[in-house]
C-alpha cells in the first residue's frame, strides 16, 4: 500500500459530488481506479461491481461493500426572490446546516455555488438569535434575484445539492479534512484492498461493490447483495467518531486509535464468531483496533447479513469526526489499518474457515 496513492484516491473521492441517487461521479472514479485489477459492471441503481479477475465462480464469495453516496440535499421549490427551498437526503441535524457553502447541480450537469441563507443577525429578535431554524424553513441562495434568473442558471426542482468542501491533508499529523469521508474512505479502502490482493492466489472469490443510496435507508445494497450472493461480507464505513465529546473511558471510535469494529448497532448484531476471529487476527498481526458497542447507527451490514441463508458480516470502520456535517477529520493511519486488516482477513479465508462462522 502506497500512502501517496491512497491519499490521491481519497482526495478525489471526497471531492466528488455524489449525494444519494446521484452517485455518478463516484462510480466513474471507481471504474477508472479499478479497471487495472477488476472486472467492472453496473446495475440500474448505480451499484458498481468490481470483481477480482482471478474469480473462478466455484469458491466461496466474499463481498466487500462501501457505499458511494453522501448526505446531501434536493431542491424542492424555486421562490420568486430566486432562493430555493430544499429537503435533506440522508440524516442531517438542522443546527449544522445554516451558513454553509453548497454546490447545486444545474440542468447542464455543471455545479453552481450557493450558500444556505441565514437571516442577518441585524434582522433577528433576541429570541430568534437563540434558536436554530428547521431545514424545511431554510433556503439555498445562488445569488439570483428572481426565480427567472435562477432558472436561467439551470436551477430546477429535483436538483441535487452537496456541501462545497475541498480535501486537505496535514502531513504533520497524518490527518485529512474534507467532506463525505462517510463513506468515501470506505470506497477508497475497498479499492486499495483489491489492489493489494491483485494477482494473489486466494481460496475465495472476491467482489467489491460501491453501493448506492445507503444514506436514505440501505437501498442499493439490497440489490447488490442479491446480485453477488456472498458467503461472507466485509463492510467498510466511515463511522462517527466520539473522541471529542466523551470521557476517555467511554471512547470507542477515536481518531488515530485504529480500525473500529462494532459488536452491535441498531441494524445488526455482528456474527460473534466472525467478530472474535477478526479481532484475534488483528491482534496477531499487530493491527490496532477499537471495539465499539453502538446504541445508534446502522450500516449496509444490516441488509447483507439477512440475505440468503444469512451472511456472516463484519463492519470495519475508519473513525470520522463530525460525520454527516460539511467537514470531517480522519486519520490516514486508521485508514491504512482498515485496509491491512481487511487484506489479512480475506487472505485467511477458505470454505472451511467460513463454515465455522
Ligand atoms: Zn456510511
Amino acid at each position: 500500500m502506497n500512502r501517496k496513492t491512497s491519499l490521491q484516491l481519497i482526495s478525489t473521492l471526497s471531492d466528488a459530488n455524489g449525494p444519494s441517487g446521484f452517485e455518478d461521479e463516484v462510480i466513474a472514479l471507481g471504474r477508472k481506479t479499478a479497471k487495472d485489477f477488476a472486472a467492472v459492471s453496473e446495475d440500474s441503481l448505480r451499484n458498481l461491481y468490481l470483481s477480482r479477475r482471478e474469480n473462478t465462480g466455484t469458491r466461496p464469495m466474499v463481498m466487500l461493500d462501501a457505499h458511494a453516496d453522501e448526505v446531501g440535499f434536493m431542491i424542492r421549490t424555486i421562490l420568486p426572490n430566486g432562493t430555493m427551498k430544499f429537503m435533506p437526503l440522508g440524516g442531517w441535524s438542522s443546527y449544522t446546516v445554516p451558513a454553509s457553502k453548497v454546490r447545486v447541480r444545474a440542468l447542464d450537469g455543471s455545479w453552481i455555488s450557493g450558500v444556505v441563507a441565514s437571516r442577518p443577525v441585524h434582522y433577528m429578535s433576541a429570541a430568534e438569535r437563540g434558536k436554530s431554524p428547521e431545514i424545511a424553513d431554510m433556503v439555498i441562495d445562488i445569488g439570483a434575484t428572481s426565480a427567472e434568473e435562477a432558472v436561467s442558471f439551470g436551477m430546477a426542482v429535483g436538483a441535487p445539492v452537496v456541501p462545497d468542501v475541498s480535501f486537505e491533508y496535514n502531513e504533520k499529523n497524518g490527518v485529512m479534512l474534507g467532506k463525505a469521508f462517510d463513506c468515501r474512505v470506505g470506497c477508497s479502502a475497498l479499492c486499495d484492498v483489491l489492489r493489494e490482493l491483485s494477482g494473489e492466489e486466494l481460496a475465495v472469490d472476491v467482489t467489491g461493490v460501491f453501493t448506492s443510496q445507503e444514506e436514505v435507508g440501505d437501498r442499493g445494497v439490497q440489490v447488490a447483495a442479491q446480485t453477488v450472493h456472498p458467503d461472507l461480507a466485509i463492510v467498510f464505513e466511515g463511522a462517527p467518531a466520539d473522541d471529542t465529546f466523551l470521557p476517555e473511558a467511554e471512547i470507542q471510535t477515536g481518531m488515530g486509535r485504529g480500525a473500529m469494529l462494532r459488536h452491535i448497532d441498531v441494524g445488526m448484531i455482528t456474527n460473534p464468531r466472525l467478530m472474535r476471529y477478526t479481532l484475534d487476527l488483528a491482534h496477531e498481526n499487530g493491527i490496532p483496533v477499537q471495539e465499539a458497542v453502538r446504541t445508534g447507527g446502522r450500516t449496509n451490514g444490516a441488509q447483507i447479513n439477512l440475505t440468503g441463508q444469512g451472511v456472516p458480516t463484519v463492519v470495519i470502520s475508519v473513525p470520522v469526526r463530525y460525520a454527516h456535517t460539511h467537514h470531517g477529520f480522519s486519520s490516514i493511519s486508521d485508514y491504512e489499518n482498515v485496509v491491512r486488516l481487511a487484506v489479512q482477513l480475506v487472505r485467511s479465508l477458505d470454505e472451511e474457515v467460513i463454515s465455522t462462522f
